[in-house]
């Protein structure tokens, strides 16, 4: 069977087309700057990659051009659309609505709308996504896979917050938790790899990319997640502040002359690893910094390391033990440095690195020693082949 995966964002559109067989990717590709003039990049199986300048007025013309490129002659992956079994749609905030991915229809579209004032930014593309496929391909089964689902397991003592229980009553002002499809994907993988019923585990995945969240798995199910209301909350990121003492934002509002909603804009735009090193939000900048000895970048990077250690820490006390930790995503997978600077403070878990493994990159591999009390491993994410699944099992 051949499943659709579609991230749709305000003015781009990622999608894969992913066999449900073989879980190979037969297409994948990106439109870019819809509705200002247009951009497809495309790649179907040993093709080259290539860019196309397209007009789109609108994501139903970028939905349209997508499914023109899948069914090409010479680019294509499919010989018609009749093909595509589902197409499943990754959807930021499902707020306390959905705790789990759900098939498609009207009521769910209006439920996706009704919390959409929750990530204003996401859930309105994403739904202008849905909308333009149900067009485009009537008939064909639509799944919405939220990045919040995973986390709805969590206690409560996890997720509310210490403001007027009214605000949680009255606007949902409560932690939400994001990344859930990756957590999910990964922390099922380490249960695989232990060899152990996911029922039994405790698993702490650390999601760290440009964004990066991480999870204390008990059971397989969520327990607690440092993203909170919004994605601005827990660990510093690429440009995102992460967790600060909230009065911060008077002060520099007052201090620097500026609005609420400029403040909001530098914790979520310039601060982070870019706003700490003035260099780069990119990790492979900040490494290379603070080897040429630009203190800024040790600070950024020995931010990053600490905040990361201290979270497993808390989680580890969360879940009362931990069986397992994994690194994920762009830096988790790929950053050799930070690992270790995270994994050196962890001696008290009973862990030691192993550097030669440590020294691998995006691969799934144990890192530490085969003596460490708590296994660590690099486990590589797939959000897109998760959805898939969770599509699929709608329809398979
Ligand atoms: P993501 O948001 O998951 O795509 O992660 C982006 C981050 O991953 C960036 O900060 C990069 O520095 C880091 N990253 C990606 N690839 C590599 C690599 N090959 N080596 C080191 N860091 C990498």
């Amino acid at each position: 069977m051949k499943i659709l995966v579609i991230n749709c964002g305000s003015s781009s559109l990622k999608y894969q087309l992913i066999d449900s067989e073989t879980e190979g990717v037969l297409a994948k590709g990106l439109c870019e700057r819809i509705g200002i003039d247009g951009a497809l990049t495309h790649q179907a199986g040993a093709h080259e990659k290539k860019t196309y300048q397209l007009s789109m007025p609108d994501h139903d013309a970028a939905v349209s051009y997508v499914l023109e490129k899948l069914c090409d002659n010479e680019v294509g992956a499919i010989a018609s659309l009749d093909e595509i079994a589902a197409v499943g749609h990754r959807v930021v905030h499902g707020g306390e609505k959905f705790s789990s991915s759900v098939l498609i229809d009207d009521q769910v579209l209006e439920g996706i709308r009704s919390v959409s004032d929750l990530a204003p930014l996401h859930n309105p593309a994403n739904l202008i996504g849905i909308e333009a496929c149900s067009k485009l391909m009537p008939g064909v089964p639509q799944v919405a896979v939220f990045d919040t689902a995973f986390h709805q397991t969590m206690p409560e003592c996890a997720y509310i917050y210490g403001v007027p229980y009214e605000y949680y009553e009255k606007y949902g002002v409560r932690r939400y938790g994001f990344h859930g499809t990756s957590h999910s994907f990964v922390s099922k993988r380490m249960a695989e790899i232990l060899g152990r019923p996911i029922e039994d585990t405790k698993i702490i995945v650390c999601h760290l990319g440009n964004g990066s969240s991480i999870c204390a798995v008990q059971g397989g199910k969520s327990v607690d997640t440092t993203m909170g209301f919004t994605p601005l909350a827990g660990l510093s990121m690429g440009t995102r502040s992460g967790d600060i003492d909230p009065a911060i934002i008077e002060y520099i509002a007052d201090k620097e002359g500026k609005s609420l909603a400029e403040v909001m804009k530098v914790l979520n735009k310039s601060s982070g690893m870019l706003g700490v090193s003035g260099v780069s939000s990119d990790f492979r900048d900040l490494e290379a910094g603070m080897k040429d000895g630009n203190d800024r970048c040790r600070i950024a990077m020995e931010l990053f390391a600490y905040q990361t250690a201290k979270f497993i820490g808390a989680y580890a006390a969360a879940m009362n033990g931990v069986d397992a930790i994994c690194f994920t995503a762009g830096v988790g997978e790929n950053q050799a440095a930070i690992r270790k600077m995270c994994i050196d403070r962890l001696s008290f878990l009973g862990i030691t690195l192993d550097e030669a493994a440590n020294a691998k990159r995006g691969e799934e591999i144990r890192i530490s020693t085969e003596d460490s009390r708590v296994d660590v491993w690099i486990v590589p994410t797939n959000e897109e082949l998760a959805i898939a699944r969770e599509t699929l099992a709608f329809v398979g």
